[in-house]
């Protein structure tokens, strides 16, 4: 994939064509992807460029970082939504109920009562979606596909959370095809607990290598960084 091309209001401009195209191929609606930006490792002064290029949405992995960004951007905070991203632990808790609009990665009930208890009264409830290791490997972080129905019907009865749905990253994969099948699960296992009654409308997945795939599989966000903000610094 190219990278660095443009400019963030380029990159991003490419991007929305990448999922209208995706979202025309898959015959749906391109107001119902969400692109969600991931600022991750660079400054808040590149979630500026993006903001004045009508993006809203950010999501971040860390964080340490994501805080000094959020309080960089406090003259803006009403015009972003922030989602977090990144693995959570149980000794951040507090700070990212207060801080954050969204967290991707709930994978435990422990964390998932931490939230709900430190959602400030005055704030809307936390959205916050579960993470799925959809890959199967031991190393990843993720509630496998047997412990989701139990974890997701406790979750969704925390007062200070709004349970939304599913997220998921696979493992890389090169080809359409291969991109397609994890997509394909997670979308499955988030029909299954709609039909249990769950009232779910979020699938997070897709990031800048596949979210063509994902959008075909029924992504309503997508999470892009490097083909918005180009290549990072460090892993992540
Ligand atoms: C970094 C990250 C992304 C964005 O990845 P790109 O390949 O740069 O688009 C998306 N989701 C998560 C969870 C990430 O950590």
């Amino acid at each position: 994939m190219e990278m660095n091309l443009g400019s963030i209001a380029e990159n991003l401009d490419e991007v929305r064509g990448r999922i209208g195209a995706g979202c025309t191929a898959a015959g749906r609606s391109p107001q119902h992807v969400t692109l969600l930006a991931v600022s991750k490792t660079f400054p808040a002064d590149a979630v500026r460029e993006a903001l004045a290029a009508g993006q809203h949405a950010f999501g971040e992995n860390y964080v340490q970082e994501a805080l000094a960004k959020i309080e960089a951007l406090a003259d803006r905070r009403a015009e972003i939504e922030w989602h977090l991203i990144g693995p959570l632990q149980s000794n951040k808790t507090r700070a990212v109920a207060e801080a954050f609009d969204w967290v991707h990665t709930v994978d435990r009930l422990k964390i998932a009562e931490r939230l709900s208890a430190q959602r400030p009264a005055a704030l809307p409830p936390l959205n916050v979606c579960l993470q799925v290791n959809v890959s199967g490997e031991d190393s990843k972080s993720g509630a496998s596909f047997d412990e989701l129905p139990a974890l997701a019907r406790s979750v969704a009865a925390l007062p200070g959370l709004r349970l939304r749905g599913l997220m998921s990253i696979p493992e890389p994969a090169d080809d359409l095809a291969a991109q397609r099948i994890p997509h394909r699960r997670l979308k499955q296992a988030l029909d299954g607990l709609r039909e249990q009654g769950l009232a779910l409308d979020t699938l997070s997945m897709g990031m800048s290598a596949d979210l063509e795939a994902a959008v075909l599989e029924g992504a309503t966000i997508v999470r892009v960084g490097s083909a918005i903000f180009g290549s990072r610094p460090r892993p992540a």
